[in-house]
């Protein structure tokens, strides 16, 4: 049983907790460790460490900032199966998926590392006569990630390099529920010789959130989960006056047109609504036949879906692990549920599946619902599992307005073989990461990932060009020398 520890000022300490919580493999049921709900005072004390740190760090020269990211990188490298076995254990992806998942997060790293071009700011002379003007982008200080549970990997990693090259130093605070895979990233970290304090990391929940929240001297906030956990951090983020950037939940929706390839694009829905078992909030939820391809989309549909094999994700061949844990799986089983009592049609059934071997396991099945309405509670909320609603629109506007009056915003898909429609779709749809003929949009490092209305709080999203502005301030220095 492994009994985690936090990582502060370059040591591994033991918490200061009241209470530790269980960590799960899902795929097995069993419990695989303990972590530890840290007090407020290991939240300062991690912050104490990074501030400690900032200002050597902050006066080492860009390049050299990068080069602790390329060692880094290499160590990550030497990790990666490893540390992709480690995300299978305790999250419930399929091993395919993890690795997917490390190899984005090490991506990350690479970006950053163009911080020498990223980082530059502009300046003009003679703005009036004899008078020159340069902004310069400088670092802020201390800064910090709070993460969900369905990427352990990666979420931490939109934020983290980023702000470290610029000069900032960083405490990560791990989803509780998966806690072991950032243990295992910070021994790289530890591996590469950072200066202490520059990057920490404190276990926790409720407790360490809201100190993270509320230290004065933590200068801005990155956070990933849930909406209503995202709203909570913005808004205490700006009674305190700190930068946040809060990435919330989702509800996505994926239009096919009539005109779509549907065998070929039948693999991409498949995983799209199934990969990560649903639980991505790049994932499609609502899936949604324009026009007259609803049958024979239906009918495929369902026939793939009741195809995948579902199993533990270390294993070869299994296409689709278990929800992270029982009380997830319960709260997706929940909304099957209520699907059903709200008069939707279940034609695809996920519930009782058994998976040889693994009796305990967290396990949900495909799951399709048809005759879905847009008042119908699965077709608004986030259910975060392989449920899938299935809805007929007449036309793409009637399409485009479901996405519309969605509360989320986060991605929206469209399967056409008509450039036209594609256009008016990526124009119109109000969601902020769009696919075309693909069933996940997930931006790469280089360019932004982040969502609109109910999805993201904040104005600067993760990684892309803009991450460099949210961990810099801009100074302008106005100069006259006679
Ligand atoms: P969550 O909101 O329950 O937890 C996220 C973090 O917030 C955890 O570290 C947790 O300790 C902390 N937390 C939870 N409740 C809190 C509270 N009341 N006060 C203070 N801190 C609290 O999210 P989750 O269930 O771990 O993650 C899944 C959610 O994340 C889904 O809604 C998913 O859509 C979303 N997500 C969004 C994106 C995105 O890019 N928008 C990416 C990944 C996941």
């Amino acid at each position: 049983m492994k009994k985690l520890r936090n990582y502060i000022n370059g040591e591994w300490t033991d918490a200061e907790a009241k209470e530790f919580g269980d960590v799960w493999c899902p795929a097995t049921g069993e419990k695989i460790g303990e972590v530890p709900y840290s007090s407020a005072a290991e939240i300062d004390k991690a912050v104490d460490a990074a501030k400690e740190a900032y200002w050597d760090w902050r006066c080492t020269p860009p390049l050299t900032r990068a080069r602790y990211l390329f060692r880094l990188k290499e160590h990550l490298e030497g990790a990666f199966e490893e540390i992709a076995r480690i995300l299978v254990t305790e999250e419930g992806k399929t091993l395919d998926e993890s690795r997917g998942e490390v190899r984005r997060m090490i991506e990350n790293v690479e970006h950053a590392t163009g911080v020498t071009t990223m980082m530059t700011g502009y300046n003009l002379e003679d703005i009036a006569h004899g008078i020159d003007c340069t902004a310069e982008r400088q670092p802020i200080g201390v800064f910090g990630v709070i993460a969900p549970f369905n990427f352990p990997a990666m979420v931490p990693w939109w934020f983290l390099p980023y702000a470290v090259v610029c000069g900032n130093t960083y405490i990560v605070k791990p989803s509780e529920q998966v806690p072991m895979t950032q243990t295992r990233i910070f021994e790289a970290i530890d591996e590469c010789g950072f200066p202490e304090g520059v990057i920490n990391m404190v276990h926790g929940s409720r407790d360490a959130v809201n100190r993270m929240l509320y230290h004065p001297d933590i200068k801005g906030i990155s956070f990933v989960g849930q909406s209503s956990t995202a709203r909570h951090v913005y808004k205490a983020c700006g009674e305190t006056g700190k930068r946040v950037q809060s990435l919330g939940g989702a509800k996505n929706f994926v239009l096919v047109m009539p005109d779509a390839e549907l065998d070929r694009s039948m693999p991409s829905l498949i995983t799209s609504f199934y990969g990560c078992a649903g639980e991505r909030c790049l994932s499609g939820s609502v899936l949604v036949a324009v026009g007259d391809v609803y049958d024979e989309l239906k009918g495929k549909f369902v026939n793939a879906a009741r195809a995948l094999k579902v199993g533990n994700g270390l294993e070869e061949g299994i296409q689709m692990g278990p929800v992270v844990s029982r009380k997830h799986m319960e709260k997706v089983l929940g909304y099957i549920e209520k699907g059903i009592q709200e008069g939707a049609k279940l034609i695809l059934d996920g519930r009782n599946i058994k998976v040889d071997g693994y009796p305990k396991g967290f396990y949900i099945g495909p799951t399709v619902f048809d005759g879905v309405t847009p008042e119908m509670t699965i077709a608004r909320e986030e259910i975060f599992g392989p449920v899938v609603a299935l809805m007929r629109v007449k036309n793409l506007d009637e399409g485009l307005k479901l996405i519309e009056n969605s509360e989320y915003g986060n991605a929206a898909c469209l399967y056409t073989t008509n450039g036209k429609t594609a256009r008016e779709f990526k124009y119109r749809a109000v969601a902020s990461m769009m696919g075309i003929n693909l069933g996940i949009a997930a931006p790469m490092s280089f360019f932004p990932f982040g969502g609109a209305k109910g999805s993201f709080f904040g104005d600067t999203k993760g990684h892309g060009r803009e991450i460099f502005h949210f961990f810099t301030d801009t100074k302008v220095v106005i100069q006259r020398w006679t």
